[in-house]
């Protein structure tokens, strides 16, 4: 069995928050019951990524009253694979569990998963049997991306395997080496490696509010997944360039024969000449908009800023107290004046 970490914590809990206030009463009394069933000292980090409802109000609040939870407000909406790797960079315990706030990852499987770490696992997914209440556009397309994806990607990514997931500290700092700017982090942990295992679990509706992935963020997290784990766009590129090349060169002794034969077609071909131009234009934008793709990847990487910032954190310089002694405490506190 893992040994407890310095601060003190077996288990970490990630949540992340996104104008969840609708779900705020139920969750709060399902961690609650999770951390009471663990055993061994749990923390609940709740990373508000820039709610704008009452969520940050209760959170703090949350924060405040019990010593396990603790609140990581970043500055703005960073989105959703930003808040759970802010979660994550926070995380103390000796095996950190990342589950989103709508209930749609049940509490309980945390239990068989830490069941599986304990087995000798360092990474443990939740892999979705069914998706309840799910439209079946959202099935469709993820089905098609992930088939895609299979298909290009470099490294295998599970389908059906999302964000739900139990990490240990070995993995943790593996992960935490990772800086990348557009993250998938599904495809992270499966590139990491390590001995990965899988617990299955039906996946209920929304427990209450709204997605707060609408089609715009999803395109983005599948852009993410293809460009960040694939190189096969580029190869796409090149592919489609030498196919309208070699079509362009055949065109092009079709016209040399005519002329060479003296037949009298050749001037009428201009609706022909306008049908290739055009074609060849749009070839050209789509293949300088893939490799742009890349190069908008590299100038995000190259400014090297910070994946991003947190506002306020409650919770968690009691811990620290804890373990600094009063002095400390005292020195922290003049700093902060
Ligand atoms: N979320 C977030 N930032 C965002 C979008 C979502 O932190 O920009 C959180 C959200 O609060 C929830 C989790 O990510 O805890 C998953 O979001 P949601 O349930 O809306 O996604 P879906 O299950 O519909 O794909
Ligand atoms: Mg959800």
């Amino acid at each position: 069995m893992a040994s407890h970490s310095p601060a003190g914590v077996r288990y970490s809990i990630v949540i992340p928050i996104f104008n969840e206030e609708a779900v705020l009463p139920i969750l709060l009394r399902r961690v609650d019951a999770l951390m009471n069933a663990l055993d061994g000292p749990a923390e609940t980090i709740f990373v508000d990524d820039g709610s704008t409802d009452c969520s940050s109000i209760v959170l703090e609040a949350k924060a405040r009253d019990d010593h396990r939870c603790r609140y990581l407000g970043l500055t703005r909406n960073f989105g959703h694979q930003i808040a759970i790797t802010a979660g994550m960079d926070a995380a103390k315990g000796d095996a950190v569990v990342v589950m989103d706030a709508d209930l749609q990852d049940p509490p309980e499987v945390v239990l068989d998963m830490i069941a599986k770490w304990k087995e000798g696992y360092h990474i443990v997914s939740g892999r979705r049997l069914a998706r309840d209440g799910e439209s079946a556009f959202k099935r469709w397309t993820a089905d098609l991306f992930y088939r895609l994806l299979g298909r290009v990607s470099a490294i295998e990514i599970p389908s059906d395997v999302g964000d739900f997931r139990l990490i240990d500290r070995q993995a943790l700092d593996a992960f935490r080496a990772m800086p990348e700017h557009d993250r998938f982090v599904r495809g992270m942990f499966a590139w990491l490696g390590f001995r990965a295992g899988e617990v299955a679990f039906r996946r209920p509706p929304r427990a209450a509010g709204e997605t707060k992935y609408p089609l715009r963020k999803m395109l983005r997290l599948a852009v993410n997944g293809v460009i960040g784990f694939s190189d096969a766009p580029l190869r796409l590129a090149i592919w489609a360039g030498m196919s309208v090349s070699g079509l362009a060169l055949l065109y092009g002794l079709y016209v040399i024969g005519l002329s060479l034969s003296g037949s009298s077609n050749l001037v009428t071909g201009w609706s022909s000449t306008i049908v290739i131009v055009s074609f060849l234009c749009g070839i050209n934008m789509l293949m300088t908009g893939i490799v742009g793709l890349y190069v908008g990847r590299i100038h995000a990487e190259v400014k090297g800023r910070p994946l991003y910032v947190v506002g306020r954190r409650i919770g968690f310089e009691r811990e620290r107290a804890a373990v600094d002694g009063p002095s400390e405490q005292i020195a922290a506190v003049a700093r902060l004046r």
